[in-house]
C-alpha cells in the first residue's frame, strides 16, 4: 500500500513519499522535485504537469493553471471574475454554476468542470508516485489553504475520487508544515512544560498564511490562523509586469497589456527578474519577440522593486497581528519563526516579518518540500500499514459554523440556530444536538460569520434532511439526537441520528459489602426475624436510552455519486486516449529504429548469412518502409505501425536466428569438450 503526500500547490506541487527509510520527495519525468500544476488539451491527447508546461505559449488558450483557486468556486464569484479571471488563458464558462474551462480538445470544443481539471492534474501525481513506488498509488494526504471553504475541500475530495485516489485527510497547508516541523525536532518540550510555540509563515504563489503553533513532545496544536489570500508571488510579479509594460510603451511603442500571449512572456520574464532580484541589487529583463517582433530589454533595481511593491509590503504585519492576537500570545512568547514557501526568499518581506517578530527568520524547514513531507507523514500515521511514530494533531477550523432549523409550533421559545462550531474549532470534532420534533426536519448549516470568507462566498454549507422522526408513543414530541461532524477533511457531515426516548428508571441500590459472604451450610438457620432489616435505598435515574438510527439526508456540495462515477469513465477514457497516443509513438519508433538497424547489419554483421538476392528483397523492403514513414506513414495507427514491424521481422528474425546459431556452435562445441 502507497504512503503519499501531495502538496497541492497553485504553480507547483510537490510528491513525497514513506519508505522504511524515511520521507522522500519524488522527481518527476524530467527529474525537477516540482511538477507544473498545469493541464493542456491537444488535437490528440492531454498535456498534464511538465508536458503541459512546454506547451503553455503554443497551445495558450487550451492550457490551464490556477487550478487550486477555481477548485470548488462558483463562476459568478466576485473574486473569480476579478482577478482568477486574469491568469487563465482559457475561456472561462457557467457551469451550473460551477466554473467550466472550454478548450479544444480531439478537434472538438469541450467544457471541462474546475473538479475535473484537478482530477486530470491528480492523475498525473498519481502516475508519477506510482512510477516512483513501482504500485499503484491509491491512499494520499492532500494539503489545501486552511481557509479552503466546505465547498472547495469537497471539490478536491471529488477530484480525488475521480482521479482513482483514496484522500485519508485533507491536510491544511500550514499543519502539514508543522508536522513536517514537530516530526524532525527532538527536543521540543516535555507534555508538562510549557509547550514551544512556533510561528509557521508560509508565502507561495498566490496566497500568504500564517499560523501560530503549539509544540510538545509528540504532539502540536494549532492555537491560531491568519491568511491573506492575495498575497503571493504572482502579485509581486504582476508590480513588475505593471511596471516594464509602461517602460514598453514609452520605450518601444507597443501595448502589452492589449496582448494577453505577450503579457504571458512578459510575466514569466518578469518572474526571473524578481527572483534575481531577491539575490541581487539589480537585474535586468529581457524578453525576445514579445509581440511584433520587438525583443525588449530593460533593467530594475530591487531598491525600486521594493518601493514599487510598498503597498504589499505594507501588508506583511497584518495576517501577522491577527494571528498572534487569537492565539492570545504576545511576541516574546514566540520561540521562532519557520518560513516556507517560495516567496518567503523575497528580502523585503523577510525583513518585515523579522521586524513584526523582532527576531531572526528560521529557515530549518525545506522551504519547498515541508509541505508535502507533512502530508505523507500524515499519510503514514493514518495508514494501518505503516508503523511510525505517532504524533497527534490538533487542527482548528478558520470559519464557525452554525445550524439552522424552522421552529415547530409545540416549542414557542425555541431557538433557530445555534452556533455549532465556533472559530478555530478542534478538527475533528463532533456535536451532539438534541431536537423534539413529531415529524421529519432539516436543519441547514452556515457559515456564520460571512466577513471572514472570500468575498462572494455563500454562507450555504448543505442541508440535511432527518427522516422517519414520528411521535413517541405518548403522542409527545420525540427526542432526536443528531451528530454533526466536523471530519479529518474539516468538511461538514452529519451523518446520522437517532431518536432516543429519557426513562426514569428506579434503581433499587442494594447496600453493599466489601467482604464476600459464605453461608454456613452446618449452622442451623437463623431466625430471620432476628436479623436487622437490611436498608434499601431507591433512586430515581434518567436514563436516556437509544430507540432507533433513523437516516440523513445530505445536500451538500458534493457531486453526486453517478456524476463522479460517469467523471470517472470520462476520466479513463482520455487516460487510455493518452495512453494510446503514447504507445503508439512508442512501436512507431520500434519500426524506425528496426529499419535503421537492420540496414546497417545486413551489411555487416549479419552480411555472411543473408543470401544476395533474399538481401537485395530485405533491403528494399526496409527502405520502402522508410519512405512510408516520412509519408503516410506519419500518423499512422499503433496496429499498423505493429504489423510492419512484423512483416519486416519475417524476414529478417531468420537471418538474425542464423547469426546466433554460428556464434553459439563454437560455444556449445567447446562446452561438449569440456565435459568430455
Ligand atoms: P500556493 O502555495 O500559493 O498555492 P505554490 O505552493 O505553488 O503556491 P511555491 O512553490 O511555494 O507556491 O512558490 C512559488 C512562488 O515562489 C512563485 O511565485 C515564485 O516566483 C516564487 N519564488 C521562487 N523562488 C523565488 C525567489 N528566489 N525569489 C522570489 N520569489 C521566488
Ligand atoms: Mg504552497
Amino acid at each position: 500500500m502507497s504512503v503519499v503526500g501531495f502538496d497541492f500547490g497553485n504553480l507547483q506541487s510537490v510528491i513525497a513519499v514513506a519508505r522504511n527509510r524515511g520521507i522522500d520527495v519524488v522527481c518527476n519525468e524530467v527529474s525537477n522535485r516540482a511538477t507544473p500544476s498545469l493541464v493542456s488539451f491537444g488535437p490528440k491527447q492531454r498535456y498534464l504537469g511538465e508536458a503541459a508546461k512546454t506547451q503553455e505559449i503554443s497551445n495558450f488558450k487550451n492550457t490551464i493553471g490556477s487550478l487550486k483557486r477555481i477548485a470548488g468556486r462558483m463562476f459568478h464569484d466576485r473574486e473569480v471574475q476579478e482577478t482568477e479571471k486574469k491568469y487563465i488563458n482559457a475561456e472561462l464558462v457557467d457551469e451550473k454554476g460551477q466554473i467550466g474551462v472550454k478548450v479544444q480538445y480531439l478537434g472538438e470544443t469541450r467544457v471541462f468542470t474546475s473538479t475535473q481539471l484537478v482530477a486530470m492534474y491528480f492523475t498525473k501525481l498519481k502516475e508519477i508516485a506510482s512510477a516512483e513506488l513501482r504500485i499503484p498509488v491509491s491512499d494520499v494526504v492532500i494539503s489545501v489553504p486552511g481557509w479552503y471553504t466546505d465547498f472547495q475541500r469537497r471539490s478536491i475530495l471529488d477530484a480525488a475520487e475521480i482521479s482513482g485516489l483514496n484522500c485519508l485527510r485533507l491536510l491544511n497547508d500550514t499543519t502539514a508544515s508543522a508536522l513536517g516541523y514537530g516530526i524532525t525536532k527532538t527536543d521540543l518540550p516535555e507534555d508538562k512544560e510549557k509547550p514551544r510555540y512556533v510561528a509557521i509563515v508560509d508565502i507561495g504563489h498566490s496566497n500568504y498564511s500564517v499560523a501560530i503553533v503549539a509544540f510538545s513532545k509528540g504532539q502540536l496544536s494549532v492555537k491560531a490562523t491568519a491568511y491573506d489570500r492575495h498575497f503571493g508571488g504572482r502579485d509581486f510579479d504582476q508590480i513588475l509586469v505593471d511596471h516594464f509594460a509602461e517602460v514598453c510603451k514609452e520605450k518601444y511603442r507597443i501595448d502589452i497589456q492589449s496582448n494577453p500571449k505577450a503579457l504571458f512572456r512578459l510575466r514569466s520574464g518578469c518572474e526571473k527578474v524578481k527572483k534575481v532580484l531577491s539575490a541581487n541589487s539589480q537585474a535586468p529583463l529581457n524578453v525576445e519577440n514579445v509581440m511584433n517582433d520587438v525583443d525588449v530589454s530593460s533593467m530594475i533595481k530591487r531598491e525600486d522593486f521594493e518601493n514599487l511593491a510598498l503597498h504589499l509590503l505594507d501588508r506583511v504585519h497584518v495576517p501577522l497581528e491577527q494571528a498572534l492576537k487569537e492565539s492570545g500570545l504576545t511576541k516574546e512568547d514566540i520561540h521562532s519563526v519557520e518560513m516556507v514557501g517560495g516567496s518567503s526568499r523575497i528580502p523585503a518581506v523577510k525583513e518585515r516579518i523579522s521586524q513584526f517578530f523582532g527576531k531572526e527568520l528560521n529557515f530549518t524547514l525545506n522551504q519547498d518540500e515541508a509541505i508535502a513531507r507533512g502530508c505523507a507523514f500524515q499519510c503514514a500515521i493514518l495508514s494501518p500499514v505503516f508503523k511510525v511514530r505517532d504524533f497527534s494533531i490538533q487542527d482548528a477550523y478558520s470559519y464557525p459554523i452554525k445550524v439552522k432549523w424552522d421552529n415547530v409550533p409545540e416549542i414557542p421559545d425555541e431557538e433557530s440556530e445555534l452556533l455549532v462550531f465556533p472559530k478555530l474549532n478542534a478538527i475533528p470534532s463532533t456535536k451532539i444536538l438534541t431536537f423534539h420534533r413529531k415529524k421529519p426536519f432539516d436543519i441547514e448549516a452556515h457559515y456564520a460569520d460571512l466577513e471572514a470568507l472570500p468575498p462572494g462566498i455563500n454562507s450555504w454549507i448543505g442541508r440535511f434532511s432527518v427522516k422517519n422522526v414520528e411521535p413517541s408513543e405518548t403522542d409527545d414530541l420525540s427526542i432526536v439526537k443528531v451528530k454533526a461532524r466536523l471530519n479529518l477533511h474539516g468538511i461538514l457531515s452529519v451523518d446520522s441520528a437517532n431518536i432516543v426516548e429519557e426513562v426514569i428508571k428506579e434503581e433499587k441500590e442494594e447496600p453493599k459489602t466489601t467482604e464476600p459472604q459464605a453461608m454456613d451450610t452446618d449452622q442451623q438457620p437463623q431466625d430471620p426475624s432476628d436479623e436487622a432489616p437490611k436498608p434499601v435505598n431507591v433512586k430515581k435515574v434518567k436514563k436516556i436510552v437509544k430507540k432507533a438510527d433513523i437516516p440523513v439526508v445530505s445536500g451538500t456540495s458534493s457531486l453526486d455519486k453517478s456524476i463522479i462515477s460517469l467523471y470517472r469513465e470520462n476520466e479513463a477514457q482520455m487516460i487510455s486516449t493518452d495512453k494510446l497516443v503514447i504507445d503508439t509513438e512508442t512501436q512507431k519508433n520500434a519500426l524506425e529504429e528496426y529499419v535503421y538497424d537492420m540496414r546497417a547489419k545486413v551489411e555487416s554483421t549479419y552480411s555472411v548469412y543473408v543470401k544476395p538476392d533474399e538481401k537485395d528483397t530485405f533491403l528494399k523492403l526496409l527502405n520502402d518502409t522508410e519512405t512510408w514513414l516520412y509519408d503516410e506513414g506519419e500518423e499512422a495507427t499503433k496496429s499498423v505501425y505493429v504489423s510492419k514491424l512484423n512483416d519486416l521481422k519475417k524476414f529478417g528474425d531468420p537471418i538474425v536466428e542464423r547469426s546466433r546459431e554460428a556464434e553459439e556452435r563454437p560455444k556449445a562445441e567447446k562446452q561438449l569438450r569440456d565435459s568430455i
